[in-house]
């Protein structure tokens, strides 16, 4: 985890180096090509009247978000210099204050009612309206408030427009994507064969899109506030995912010193590759399963080539993302086909769609109000019961995939016990309808699985237990949810801690009521496929991993290194510990004598 502190310093020769969130361990020197929160075309379309409300409601939405937006953003203008804070705080307001003037947003509604039209036409309307009133003015102050209006709208626009990064596939090979904001569903469109990295302005360590880029292997650096302030497309940068730093115009020495780190790297990589096929087995010949992590088919090959002995978390919400309707039965019965038949065999465990938090689908989302926290509302296991048609017909072709190979269901933030025995329910029902529409086909209902994610799940995991096959433990839930500390948030990234005192006792009070009734556990959150943790892991009992495919040789190595009974008592030196501190110098400690 890396401090998010700001850091410009400008070298005579025009070197500017800007720290943030490294994400991904991996470097990039590329060029830069910015993507303003930009709008493409806007579409443009008739409603009819009953759809009115829902137009309208969008529009509220997008402005409240909007609104949150302007309200993080005037937060971060306190790590600036004065004069600097003071001429964005201004902006920032100017934007805040047009965010709730009458004339924009009764405009919007109003055209909205009166013309029939769509949210995202309406707000171009409204602004092309006030912005008329401009035209005439030659005043450079106004003019000023007249490209804030269009940003206002654009802003507006952004939040509407779920999936507006579309033209990736124009960008040139080998860019940098500097923006704004990425969302796991924009990064889920990245094509990692052409786009070198990506630079954004906000973003938290153990955010979606973090993870996206990990599991892309993309060069990635989040939460750099300010860097689109003096960056242009075109231009040279590095991007250091490793130390979480992005070089602009890098000098020679700059260059020489990243092209041997480059060059370092693919020897790692080349010696790692030979591990490929042996076991993950530690020196006292203790077995442990490595998995992989996967949120697409495309990342079978790699899962593959990286030795992973199964799926252990297939996150099917993206199936829902970067679309404007949702994917019936077949389709989605296809593409679990296609990874199930791709994994040759080998398990696969698949998660049922944890969507809404961060990741929301557009056909659903002007049918939810916005939510002040969304990562405690609507989200996973609660929109599947609630929305129950949805979450049918994807435990209707779950089933019909079990025909294709060995996979398990994973159920995403469990709370209660009701929750589990509501969806055991649901999937009995979905089995005998199946059943009576196709008396030939072959189904078991595989095992069914609670992800342990929520700090109230652990503490009765034992009654879990009793309603379910086996456990896969989120840390990078658990951690936010016990700490309380967004993951997706850069203000808070350096407070994000997996070895809080409180988040290791809910993982060994996991462990043990699944060691008590005999249920498998795995732990899939990002501290798997980190090596530093695997002695913990190992000493706390763990012997099933599942990360981002591209971890596993580095995860696999530590653990061949390790010997069980040091690694076991570390372990328990680490529970006793009251202070975090603490807790990462024993496990540092430990790492550095393998
Ligand atoms: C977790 O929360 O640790 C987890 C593995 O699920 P996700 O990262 O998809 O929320
Ligand atoms: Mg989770």
């Amino acid at each position: 985890m890396r401090n998010n502190h700001q850091n410009s310093v400008m070298e005579p020769d025009d070197e500017q180096r800007f720290d943030g969130i490294g994400v991904s361990g991996e470097i990039t020197v590329g060029t830069v090509h910015i993507i303003q929160s930009g709008l493409g075309q806007v579409p443009e379309y008739t409603v009819p009247s009953d759809e009115i409300p829902k137009e309208q409601r969008r529009v509220s939405k997008a402005i409240s978000k909007a609104q949150q937006q302007i309200t993080r953003l005037k937060v971060k203008t306190n790590t600036l210099n004065d004069t600097t804070a003071d001429e964005l705080r201004l902006l920032l307001d100017a934007h805040a204050a047009m965010l709730t003037s009458k004339r924009m947003v009764t405009g919007m509604q109003t055209i909205i009612a009166e013309q029939k039209i769509n949210a995202e036409a309406a707000v171009q309307a409204t602004v092309h309206e006030i912005a008329k009133g401009f035209t005439k003015v030659k005043d450079p102050y106004l003019s000023a408030r007249l490209q804030d209006i269009k940003d206002v709208g654009s802003r507006i626009l952004r939040q509407l427009m779920q999936t507006p990064y579309q033209a990736f596939s124009l960008i040139p090979q080998g860019s940098v994507l500097v923006t704004e904001e990425l969302s796991p569903a924009d990064t889920a469109l990245i094509d990692p064969r052409k786009i070198a990295g990506f630079v954004t302005q906000q973003g938290g360590s153990e955010s979606h899109t973090a993870i996206m880029a990990r599991s892309m292997n993309l060069p990635a650096v989040l939460g750099v506030y300010n860097l689109l302030n003096s960056v242009k497309s075109g231009q040279a940068i590095v991007v250091d995912g490793e130390l979480g730093r992005v070089i602009l115009n890098p000098n020679s020495v700059t260059l020489n010193e990243y092209s041997r780190k480059t060059e370092a790297r693919r020897r790692l990589n080349r010696q790692l590759a030979r591990l490929r096929s042996l076991p993950a087995v530690t020196q006292d010949k203790t077995r442990v399963s490595m998995q992989a992590n996967i949120e697409l088919a495309r990342d079978i090959e790699g899962a593959l080539n990286a030795g992973a002995e199964g799926i252990g978390l297939l996150r099917t919400e993206f199936m829902f993302l970067n679309r404007n309707t949702l994917p019936n039965e077949e389709e989605q019965y296809n593409l679990l086909k296609t990874i199930i038949k791709g994994m040759q065999g080998r398990p696969v465990t698949i998660r049922t769609f944890d969507l809404g938090g961060d990741k929301l689908p557009t056909a659903l989302d002007s049918k939810y109000a916005a939510s002040a926290n969304p990562m405690l509302g609507l989200r996973a296991v609660r929109l599947s019961i609630k929305e129950q048609k949805l979450f049918e017909v994807q435990l209707t072709a779950i089933l019909r995939a079990t025909a294709h190979g060995p996979i398990q269901i994973l159920l995403p933030m469990i709370s209660s016990v009701q929750q589990i025995r509501q969806v055991k329910h649901i999937i009995k029902r979905m089995t005998m309808r199946l059943k009576k529409r196709d008396p030939a086909l072959k189904i078991t209902i595989p095992p069914i699985g609670a992800m342990i994610e929520v700090p109230g799940a652990a503490l009765i995991a034992d009654s879990l237990a009793h309603e379910v096959d086996f456990f896969a433990i989120g840390t990078n839930d658990l951690t936010m949810y016990t700490l309380a500390i967004d993951r997706g948030d850069e203000q808070v990234a350096n407070l994000f801690n997996p070895l809080h005192p409180a988040v290791l006792r809910l993982i060994q009070i996991t462990l043990e009521a699944a060691r008590r009734n005999n249920k498998p556990v795995s732990v899939c959150g990002e501290i798997a496929g980190d090596p530093r943790f695997a002695p913990l892991l190992i000493g706390l009992g763990v012997r099933d991993f599942s990360m981002a495919w591209q971890s596993i040789p580095r995860v696999k190595q530590r653990i061949r290194a390790l010997t069980t009974g040091p690694a076991t008592r570390r372990a328990l030196a680490i529970l006793d510990q009251t202070d975090e501190d603490k807790v990462a110098v024993l496990l540092d400690d430990f790492n550095e004598d393998l």
